[in-house]
């Protein structure tokens, strides 16, 4: 810290550290400890026989701060979040819904939040009936036959599921080279193709946004091993086609994946096993109201027609002798293990006390409330923002910056400068099939005067794109740091703190 002048006091002043948070090396002292203790009064222990092997004493310059100064730090820097206990998040295609205290404390409750996954199984039964429930309650909801919980995100769940898609085409003797995608697909879809080996081809959308079926009839062919489709797709859309599309692709030998991330709006509705999926994958931190991103690990089930069980991760949890539940190991044709033991079993609890507590009158509510809620927006920002497809729209709407790029105003412009009205921005450029898109998912979550808010906000800010252009442009200017220069950041990326040079 630079010494205290009359001249420079305004300066300190109004850099107090609570607008602009420093490293803890910044604020360190030498000499200053976050704890207190009374003198020793036993023999001190030798450090060589406490500390493991190989640990290093030849580091300096470790943070020397007081505990208060520690507290205040990262409750500060807890502050700078903006989270959705703190308003509307509508980052659209990530469902950033609430998610219920009552579950947390159902995941506190001692008995399943101490388990150990190394238990034999005779002394885990109520955590393996847990489970069994979950993927029951999963294979009901999603209209599918069996459940494996193993696998920790979406990412993870396309990538088990793919590689059963391939294993059980390997069995039939008739592996096959090529996924087929649409456009409008989250990024990670083809990521997970080539991951397990395929080669991706592009399936275009029809001036519905939907699957063009010429399209898909032109391309798939006996060299196609599955169509990787979301449904609802990333414009929100229902694939209306889909039990044509479904047939397309099972007349030819491929099977159809669905990217369940979607589901928040079909709960309760429908059902992806009635409209002829072969497989796909939920995100628990997504429609089963887990937490989500820096809040805690993912979860994506993954979930299968019984023709494809035998190929489904291990363990399976099965039924044992004398009503008990076992872990069965010995399954040939399986995958294998995608994750160590039976995943992230904390969010299996949570997950399944959401669909407890909301039961299926509750789950449907919440489907109907999350599309309401986006349609809701939709019709009041239909006049301020230009909409790309009129097809309706299920649980996210998705405009374009048409009317804004005008006067050079674009998405990420106006994403920053709703950070000034106090809200998230929304999903930005994506999907990537409409040029300068706005992506807004509100889910069920929002109170309609918390819409509104947002209403306004979004209806204030296409005024300014029209009358002050650079306001929008140069925004965000309420936030503690503003415009960053994001190319730079992404191309000269400082990943490594050094200590400025003295003097
Ligand atoms: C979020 C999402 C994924 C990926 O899920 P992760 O848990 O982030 O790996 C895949 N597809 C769609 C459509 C998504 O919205």
């Amino acid at each position: 810290m630079p010494e205290i002048t009359p001249e420079n006091t305004p300066a300190l002043a109004a850099t107090h550290i609570q607008s602009d948070e420093p490293l803890l090396f910044e604020i360190s002292s030498p000499g200053k400890r976050a704890w207190q203790l009374p003198p020793l009064d036993v023999p001190e222990a030798d450090l060589e026989l406490l500390l493991p092997a190989g640990t290093r004493d030849d580091i300096a310059g470790f943070p020397e701060l007081s505990e208060i100064e520690l507290v205040r730090h990262y409750t500060r820097l807890s502050t700078w979040n903006y989270a959705i206990d703190q308003g509307l998040y509508p980052l659209g295609s990530c469902t950033m819904k609430y998610n219920s205290r009552l579950n947390e404390v159902v995941a506190r409750l001692e008995g399943l939040a101490e388990g150990h996954p190394l238990q034999p199984a005779a002394v885990m039964q109520g955590a393996l009936r847990l489970m069994r429930r979950l993927e029951a309650a999963l294979a009901e909801i999603t209209g599918m036959d069996a459940v494996t919980l193993q696998p920790a995100a979406g990412a993870q769940g396309e990538l088990t599921g793919i590689l059963i898609i391939r294993a059980c085409l390997a069995a039939r003797g008739n592996p096959r080279a090529k996924i087929l995608i649409p456009d409008s697909a989250h990024g990670t879809n083809p990521a997970t193709a080539a991951i397990a080996g395929y080669r991706v081809e592009n399936l275009r959308s029809d001036a519905r946004g939907l699957v063009e079926l010429s399209s898909l009839e032109r391309l798939m062919d006996e060299s196609v091993a599955a169509l990787m489709l979301t449904n609802p797709n990333t414009l929100g859309l229902f694939e209306e086609d889909i039990h044509r599309i479904a047939e397309l692709v099972h007349a030819r030998g491929g099977l159809l994946y669905m990217d369940g991330a979607n589901m928040n709006a079909l709960v309760g509705r429908a059902r992806p096993g009635d409209f002829g999926v072969d497989v796909m994958h939920l995100n628990l931190h997504k429609t089963f109201s887990t937490p989500h991103g820096g809040g805690g690990p993912g979860a994506g089930p993954v979930a299968v027609k019984s023709f494809l069980e035998p190929f489904l991760p291990v363990p399976r949890i099965v039924e044992g002798e004398a009503g008990g539940l076992r872990l069965e190991t010995d399954r040939p044709a399986s995958i294998g293990r995608v994750r160590a033991f039976f995943g992230n079993f904390g969010m299996f609890v949570r997950a399944l006390a959401y669909i407890l507590a909301n039961g299926s009158d509750g789950l449907k509510q919440t489907t109907d409330d999350a599309v309401l809620n986006a349609n809701y927006i939709r019709q009041q920002l239909e006049d301020s923002y230009a909409l790309p497809y009129a097809t309706p729209s299920l649980h996210e709407c998705v405009f374009s910056d048409r009317l804004q790029a005008r006067q050079g105003v674009h998405t990420g412009d106006i994403a920053k400068r709703l950070m000034d009205y106090g809200f998230h921005p929304y999903t930005v450029s994506f999907p990537l099939i409409v040029p300068g898109a706005l992506m807004i998912e509100p889910t069920e979550s929002e109170s309609r005067e918390e819409l509104d808010r947002f209403i306004a906000a979004m209806r204030a800010i296409a005024r300014e794109a029209e009358t002050a252009p650079e306001l929008v442009q140069a925004a965000p200017h309420r936030t503690r740091i503003s415009r960053l220069d994001e190319a730079a950041a992404a191309r000269q990326p400082v990943l490594r703190w050094q200590p400025k040079a003295q003097g």
